[in-house]
């Protein structure tokens, strides 16, 4: 499903149909909340995610939503409820080496590592009667950690909603099977390319075939077990040597049994001078046009507010805790689960202090400047 921030959603069903629904204000305030933490719907992933939902993460979400609007009425950051949904980064490692992910570059400055099974246990124990959705990757390739699936079951068995997303090369039998019997909820495939000189381009050192078998796999393990879940994503990151493989992607997804296919436009840091030629030529898998100076600048203003900032944030493998999954490597630490619980540091002084900065510009954070939060970065 697709959101435009107007009342007008669309909505897929089997078979890729998609539906158009006028929402009344209150429905457009539920729909509004799950698509900003889903991303895209669709309506068997919805019904599972609306599982999901208990009286107390919904009273905590009505809270984080009431006191973000208010901030934006008010010009200042008001802060009630704790997060419903956080990013958890298993580990920074990666097998791949793709331009713009400072895990592909080995360029983190940050600690690198695994995340402890323990640690992350009690992090949930603390946090699971709020937290309506783990996101279970950050950095780097989750399938290397060697106990991930366990901490997904472990997630699964609190009823969190559970979305990871992996390049796909460890997907083996065993592990296909082991996903399907996880408890994941979303497995989002990326899958950057139709043939394998178009997808090594982006995904250096990937090898397409690898992918391709182990989605089949899950695809076939879900038939065997009779389960609906994981619900499998392709997602496809729009850049100038794939863009003419949207068709064949959307192929591929069908005759393989994917549920979906999402079409990401792709965030490129210099975009000015574009070093790896990754803008696509057409302007609508693009965050960028050129001005009048033939420079490419992005294409919508950013606004002072962030509805991330107000909902969620981001765990590392060693338990800092940073405002977004646009600090990729740590820079902008708010606190440290080692040492505090995340409800201290989700009022804390220097959460309040970013919060406050933000909303007086997104200038005035370097990774505000050019972050996607508020833009529509997800194409049909
Ligand atoms: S980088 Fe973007 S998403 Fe992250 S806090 Fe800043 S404005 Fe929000």
């Amino acid at each position: 499903m697709t959101h435009n921030f107007d009342r007008s959603v669309w909505f897929v069903t089997p078979g890729y149909e998609k539906h158009n629904l006028q929402l009344t204000t209150l429905n457009f305030f539920l729909f509004r909340c799950i698509f900003d933490l889903m991303g895209r719907f669709h309506y068997i992933d919805a019904i599972n995610f609306a599982g999901k939902l208990t009286f107390r993460r919904v009273v905590n979400a009505i809270k984080l939503w009431s006191s973000y609007r208010l901030s934006r009425l008010l010009n200042r950051p008001i802060q009630w409820g704790y997060p419903i949904s956080v990013s958890f980064e298993p580990t920074t490692s990666c097998n791949l080496r793709c331009p713009e992910c400072p895990s592909g570059m080995r360029s983190f400055t940050r600690a690198t590592g695994m995340l402890e099974k323990n640690f992350f246990q009690q992090t949930i124990d603390a946090m699971h009667k709020e937290l309506l959705y783990l996101i279970f990757y950050f950095q780097g390739e989750p399938y290397l950690h060697p106990d991930f699936l366990d901490m997904v079951q472990y997630a699964a068995s609190k009823k969190i909603y559970t979305a990871t997303s992996t390049n796909a090369h460890y997907l083996t039998d065993e592990k296909a099977k082991a996903t399907v019997e996880s408890g994941l909820d979303r497995l989002i495939i990326s899958i950057d390319g139709t043939a394998q000189d178009v997808y090594s381009q982006y995904r250096v050192g990937g090898n397409l075939e690898k992918v391709i078998e182990g989605t089949k796999r899950v695809v076939a393990w879900k038939k065997q077990l009779r389960s609906s879940k994981p619900f499998l994503v392709f997602q496809f990151l729009v850049v100038k040597p794939n863009e003419h493989q949207i068709d064949d992607v959307k192929k591929l997804a069908k005759d393989i049994g994917v549920d979906d296919v999402w079409l990401k436009t792709a965030q490129v840091y210099d975009y000015e001078q574009d070093p790896n030629g990754l803008i696509p030529e057409n302007n609508r898998y693009s965050r960028y046009k050129k001005d009048h100076n033939g420079r490419y600048q992005p294409k919508h203003k950013l606004s002072n507010h962030c509805w991330k900032l107000w909902h969620s944030n981001v765990i590392t493998w060693d338990g800092k805790v940073t405002p977004c999954c646009f600090d990729k490597d740590a820079q902008h630490t708010l606190g440290d689960l080692k040492t505090a619980t995340m409800k201290e540091v989700w009022k804390s002084k220097d959460y309040r202090n970013f919060r406050h900065l933000m909303s007086k510009g997104r200038k005035n954070i370097d990774i505000c400047a050019n972050c996607s939060e508020g833009l529509k970065v997800w194409e049909d």
